[in-house]
Parts: C-alpha cells; structure tokens; sequence
C-alpha cells in the first residue's frame, strides 16, 4: 500500500509526467513496470494502514478497514489526504463508533463545502449520542472533509493550479488519485480508501451556501427503495426527490450501490439548533431503521406535513440591485406570484419576480445586493416531465 518506491520517489507522480509529456503509450509501459507501486484507483482498498505518526495523540491511517477496530468502542483517527504544496498533508478527522455486535456500517459526511456548520454540528450531535457497547453495527463521521475550503470558512477549496483556483469540492467525485488538482486527488483518496470501503449507505450533509439560504429538506432519487425508506424517516418539510447531477458525493455512493442522499440544513455559516434537532432525530431514525441502534422510532416524515417536489424553479436576477423578498421560505407559492422586487441606488423598482410554478419555496438570496444572473429564489414543484440534469441550491 505504500506510495513511495526504495528510494521514497513517489512512483505515481512518474506515471502522470509520463502522460503529460511523452504520450499515453509510453505510459502504459511506465504502468506496468510501476505495477507494484501502483495503487488502486477505481477499487476499494482493503485492510488498515497506519502510518505510524500520531497527531495530538491520534493515530493517522491512509487506509481504514472498520473490521480492523476494537468493537465496543469509539475511535478517534486522522486520514492522511492529499498533500499541501509543502508536501505536509491535508488530515481529516475520523469518528469510528463500533459496535459491540457486527451489522450494517452507516457513514455520515460534511465539510465537503467549507463554509456549510450545522452539517458538522448535526453529525458531531448524532456520534455524541451513540453507545458503541450498546450498537450493532458501525457509525463513522468524517466531519471536515473539505479542510482547506473549511480553514477559510468559505464554499470551495483554494487550490494552487494556476494562481489560487477555487474548486467546488462536490463536483469532484469519486476524484482521482491521480488527478491534476488537490481536490480530485484527496476525493479520490477518501472515496477509495476510507468511505467507499466502510459504507452500507451514506449521508452526506450539507446546508445552503454564503449569501443564499436554504431550508430544511432531502436530496434523494426517491424512486430508489433504500434512499426512499431512509429519507422518509426525517422530520423535516421538504423532499426534493431528484438524482441531481454527477460528481456529488451522495451520487459517487449511488454509482457504486451504496444508497445515499443529501440532508440540507438552512443557512451557511450559522448553527441552527432548532434545525440541527430535526436532522439529528431524523438520522437516529435511520441507525434504527438499520438495526445499529434499538430503540422506538422519533418524528418521522409522516408526523410533519412533507412537500415533495421533483424540480427546483430557479428565478434568477436581470438586473442589479439591492432585493427585497415578498415571500418567506417554506411558503406555498402559485404561478404568477410576485416573490421578489429590487430597486436600484435611487429606491426605484427596477425588476419584479414572479414564481413560474405552484410549490414551495426552498432556498433564497440572503445577500441582500445582487447582479444579474445570480440566483435570488428556488422554489421547489412538481414537474411532470423531468429532462436533463437539474439545478439545486445545494
Ligand atoms: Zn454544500
């Protein structure tokens, strides 16, 4: 499993120099000779790695097997991922609550964008309540997947490419270990090494984004029998049942057949506790519902009036302005309903928004300034039928 060759040359990085200037050909000779240096890209890895360094009393793995883990305990690790342009490397933090009795292993994601807290607060509140004495079965949360994004507290990761380049880390998927940025490479080192290996399903959490809020809903393709039965057992108002587009996390687990889907969690930057205790209740429901935890069901979607929607309807700015929204979200909308207004630097009117679409709104601008072709409202609706990939407000 080891990555650097006798020497400590890092053989892989070899193989991509190969690409890049001498062909595809010549490489696939450097790849076979590399062979025993070459790691698995497209295949779970198997069994633990440690790395031997310990940080702040932690130990660091670049390969986890949850099988490997003392059972009745939690477990407390760094996953070693990519690296910085130091060549220190990017750790996550990695939560193992293992049961004192075998069953399914759940994996609870956030951080893959960086400035979303009541996903992190959600998951940390979910691995607090667990017992692994009491459990049959595995929990692990990675709760800063996106560390670099996270440092910064912003949506995307900074990477060094050509001058700082933002990457939106949920577009990145399974990722690459050999891939040309920072971010495709440590995708590709959790997705490979740690998530895929340990999932029976998965969540991964995430809230609106800076300057645009959203409210409490699921993403989920609810015509999946495993992504509906869990997505069903949340407390929360919204269901927005759409496989959305590839590279998302939720949708790397889907490709392998790990069902899995997509809490949003209100506003960026905030923690909305209020919030934060419907997705908790609603995620404890779905331990159960796997047997990994015992105990009575909470609130479940039967017990909140659920509005399912299959479409976001995106209203987008023609002008700029500063806007003023007529609606709140959650509210019931009709078509031809005014939603929004926004006056230029003299307080005049200068455009109304009205809603397309019967539904629901789901997210809104809440920066109050914005310029043309921003979105300002999602309202969530029924589309009869569905072509292409749909937008989100994720
Ligand atoms: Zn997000």
């Amino acid at each position: 499993m080891s990555d650097k060759s006798k020497n400590g040359i890092d053989r892989r990085d070899f193989m991509i120099a190969s690409l890049a200037t001498v062909g595809a050909s010549a490489a696939l000779a450097v790849s076979a000779d590399a062979a025993d240096a070459e790691d698995t890209a497209s295949t779970p890895a198997s069994g633990t790695v440690y790395t031997g360094d310990t940080i702040e009393g932690k130990k660091v793995v670049s390969a986890l097997d949850v099988d490997d883990l003392e059972p009745g305990q939690k477990h407390f690790l760094y996953f070693q991922g990519a690296q910085m342009p130091t060549g220190q490397y990017w750790y996550v933090s990695v939560t193992v609550a293992k049961g004192a009795r075998p069953g399914k292993r759940g994996i609870l994601t956030s951080g893959v964008h960086g400035d979303e807290m009541s996903n992190i607060h959600t998951v940390q509140t979910v691995m607090n309540q667990l017992d692994p004495a009491q459990m049959s079965g595995t929990v692990m949360a990675v709760t800063d997947v996106a560390r670099p994004a996270i440092e910064s507290m912003q949506r995307r990761w900074p990477n060094q490419g050509r001058g700082v380049d933002l990457i939106d880390m949920n577009r990145e998927w399974p990722g690459n270990e050999n891939g040309l940025t920072a971010p495709s490479r440590h995708a590709g080192l959790l997705f490979n090494r740690l998530l895929r290996p340990n999932a029976d399903f998965a969540i991964d959490f995430h809230t609106g984004t800076t300057g645009f809020e959203v409210t409490a809903f699921n993403i989920g393709g609810m015509d999946v029998p495993d992504v509906k039965a869990m997505v069903e057992l949340y407390p929360v108002g919204q269901i927005f049942d759409n496989h959305v587009y590839p590279g998302v996390l939720h949708n790397a687990f889907m490709d392998v057949g790990i069902p899995s889907f997509t809490p949003e969690i209100g506003a960026a930057r905030v923690l909305d506790l209020e919030m934060i205790a419907l997705f908790v209740e609603g995620t404890m429901n779905v331990l159960k519902h796997h047997g990994i935890v015992a105990g009575p069901m909470g609130r479940t979607g039967k017990d909140v009036n659920v509005f399912t929607g299959n479409s976001a309807f995106p209203i987008l700015a023609t002008q700029g302005g500063i806007v003023e929204h007529l609606v709140k979200l959650n509210d019931k909308v009709e078509p031809g309903q005014k939603v929004a207004i926004q006056r230029n630097s003299f307080g005049e009117v200068v455009a109304e928004y009205t809603s397309g679409v019967a539904g629901e709104i789901t997210g809104q601008r809440s920066d109050a300034m914005s310029e043309p072709g921003n979105p300002l409202v999602f309202i969530l609706f029924h589309k009869a039928a569905l072509v292409g990939a749909e937008a989100y407000p994720e």
